[in-house]
């Protein structure tokens, strides 16, 4: 029972963790190609240069909010945004939740492997695309 309990609250943790750290690696993936600095400018609309207040910068649920489109200029957001912040959430805080305190550096590994494998996996289909377009 405690070790379900210990499972929970520590995938509770994680995973708006992970969404976070989903998020920072979908700005690196965007900007880093582009030879663009990561912390200058601040997260802003691509289209319409409105900067993002903290309250667009939630992963997921900021989409959402929004309807997934800008709030200043309604230019529509990509669906992957939204997704691969889930996704690395989840990819960080499932392990925990299966087997986390029993286990826990196992599964905090295997949450790190695939949360790293998220966004390399972005930067290196983006390549193929390119190269073929
Ligand atoms: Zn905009």
């Amino acid at each position: 029972m405690l070790d379900i309990l210990c499972n929970v609250l520590g995938a509770a943790f994680l995973l708006p963790l992970g969404m976070a750290m989903g998020s920072f690696f979908e700005l690196t993936a965007d900007r880093l190609p582009r030879g663009e600095s990561l912390f200058w400018p601040p997260s802003h609309c691509r289209t319409c240069g409105h900067r993002l207040p903290v309250d667009e910068l939630i992963p997921v649920i900021s989409y959402l909010a929004q309807h997934g489109r800008c709030r200043a200029c309604d230019t529509p957001i990509g669906r992957g945004v939204p997704i691969r912040e889930a996704l690395s959430g989840i990819a960080l805080a499932a392990p925990w939740l299966i087997v986390g305190c029993a286990h826990p550096m196992a599964s905090l590994t295997a949450g790190i492997v695939v949360l790293v494998a998220i966004p390399v996996v972005r930067v290196v289909t983006q390549r193929r695309v390119r190269r073929i377009a």
